[in-house]
């Protein structure tokens, strides 16, 4: 099912770049994989929504990254452009909910943009997902702030960094600060039915292991 694939852009892309180079460098590159994204049928492209480089504010860096997908969604039909939440790591945007609101506020046509939270990020940008209160609140927030109508995706890491460190390292499943109470909570909770579930984690000779683990949570 295309829907349920979930490609990712290149990492040199910064679509609220400070300077003009930069920014119509980025914007160029992004248009082109949105395009390859549409020849191909697929109608998700998960994307790092930017970085200050600490040269303008936070405020119009997030402008240029509105600016960036009217652009990029204008000029290709059919693809959805997915902002991953972050870790905050640097001068990236992308940490705080408020962030992915404030974007998808400024973007024209909302039934192509949304969003797709990585576990690791939000808990090292400051999001508790330790416990299920922990989730009910982190969850519920986004579920206030952005809205589960955008979620058209996830990416299940653990995290080696502790909560609020801003720091983006992968772990996996059940070996890192998080633990496996999230991942089990969002196997059984209906808000994440229907969407790419991702593994990034580290260990690949893990991964059949932790998808199994995975399925059984969801049973
Ligand atoms: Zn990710």
């Amino acid at each position: 099912m295309p829907e349920h694939v979930l490609p990712h852009d290149s990492y040199l892309i910064n679509l609220g770049h400070p300077d003009k180079e930069g920014l119509e460098k980025s914007r160029a590159a992004f248009i082109d994989e949105m395009e390859r994204c549409a020849q191909l049928g697929l109608p998700l492209l998960n994307f790092h929504p930017g970085a200050t480089l600490g040269q303008i504010s936070e405020q119009e860096s997030l402008d240029r990254v509105v600016e960036s997908i009217n652009l990029a969604t204008r000029q290709v039909d059919g693809v959805c452009a997915v902002i991953e939440t972050t870790a905050g790591q640097g001068t990236t945007l992308g940490y705080r909910f408020e962030h992915l609101k404030y974007i998808i506020d400024g973007v024209d046509d909302k039934s192509r943009v949304g969003v797709c939270i990585d576990t690791c990020h939000i808990f090292t940008a400051g999001y508790d997902l330790r416990t299920i209160t922990a989730c009910d609140n982190t969850f519920g927030l986004f579920g206030h702030l952005v809205g589960f109508e955008y979620l058209r995706g996830m990416h299940l890491n653990d995290s080696k960094p502790d909560l609020g460190s801003r720091v983006d390292r992968h772990e996996s499943i059940g070996r890192g600060k998080l633990g496996t109470t999230v991942f089990a909570y969002i196997m059984r909770d209906a808000r994440f039915d229907d969407i790419p579930l991702i593994l990034e984690t580290i260990n690949s000779d893990l991964w059949s292991q932790e998808i199994r683990q995975l399925r059984v949570f969801a049973d």
